[in-house]
């Protein structure tokens, strides 16, 4: 499916939900075989950062977009109470479920529940007096930017039980490096050999439904997202409640915590780098581009 032929009025949910039923599980040892192996521990690494920020042990995690549960380990690490788990798409439920089952030492409570978080409401599934200390929202929050409705409907499931002064946590598409590339290309197609976006256009943006497609390598294929604007994402947060407290693309996450000797240990325990300085390649370190990482606190 290509972007072109995404609806861009309607939310993309029912393509995105097929692109992910459809993805095979890797498994560890063709993960650890793969080429972007040293993104994804890179992109892992910011999440346990975001995680271990903005977490306290006994916290009551909503997970929107949850996947196949790759954050299971971490959110057990941060020592949280409960986790509730919802995604779209029905095939990776199920194995976030049974990743959950396989998880030694499990300290928390979870659930899963297959649903879409930005196209409808969320509340059939939450259970009754749930209160989440904190929201993640890891790599999928571009897939409601589609229309102002599916953004409005995502960040009303990410803060209905969000409890005041808890956090968002998310991983979003940078918007700035993206645009900035495809204006940098003659054509509207750029990338390495690990990934490929495609625009429909240069300049016509708009702020929802700015799509674009995008492929990566033993991850995605040629899947429809949408460019997340972020002073627009930044004003509808307000008429939710929520501050930006940070907003850091990807390239530069890591310098935050230079000084932190515990996160740079977790680098080198992550393999993000080797025992002698070595680390990804130069493709993985371009797609480190794509993404940056933001943080919303709810007002009190
Ligand atoms: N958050 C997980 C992680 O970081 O490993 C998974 C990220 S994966 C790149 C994007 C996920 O967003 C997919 O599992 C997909 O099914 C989910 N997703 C996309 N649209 C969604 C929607 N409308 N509601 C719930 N989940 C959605």
């Amino acid at each position: 499916m290509s972007v072109y032929s995404a609806d861009s009025t309607r939310s993309s949910g029912s393509v995105v939900a097929a692109h992910y039923n459809a993805r095979p599980e890797l498994g560890r040892e063709r993960r650890n075989q793969s080429d972007i192996i040293g993104l994804r521990k890179y992109n892992n690494w910011v999440k346990n950062v975001l995680i271990g920020g903005h977490s306290r042990p006994g916290d009551c995690v909503l997970d929107l977009g949850c996947g196949k549960g790759g954050d299971l380990l971490k959110w057990n690490n941060a020592g949280i109470s409960y986790y509730l788990g919802l995604d779209i798409a029905e095939v990776s439920v199920q194995q976030a479920r049974e990743r959950f089952r396989d998880l030694r030492n499990a300290r928390f409570k979870a659930e899963f529940h297959a649903i879409d978080c930005f196209g409808t409401s969320i509340r059939p599934v939450v259970p009754p007096q749930f209160s989440a200390d904190i929201v993640s929202i890891q790599f999928c929050m571009h897939y409601a930017f589609g229309t102002r409705e599916t953004a409005c409907q995502m960040l009303e499931n990410a803060t209905a039980y969000l409890r005041p002064g808890g956090h968002i946590i998310a991983t979003i598409p940078n918007a700035n490096w993206l645009v900035k590339k495809v204006r940098s290309v003659p054509d509207l197609t750029f990338g390495n050999n690990i990934y490929t976006v495609k625009f429909k256009s240069k300049d016509q943006f708009t702020g929802f439904g700015d799509a674009y497609s995008f492929a990566l390598q033993d991850a995605i294929d040629d899947c429809p997202e949408y460019l997340i604007h972020l002073p627009t994402l930044e004003d509808l947060g307000r008429q939710y409640n929520l501050q930006l407290v940070k907003a850091r693309p990807f390239h530069e996450f890591y310098r935050d915590y230079l000084d932190n000797p515990e996160l740079v240990r977790l680098l080198y325990r992550m393999h993000v780098l080797g025992p002698n300085g070595e680390s990804m390649s130069a493709e993985e370190w371009e797609a480190v581009g794509l993404y940056m990482a933001v943080v919303f606190r709810k007002y009190d």
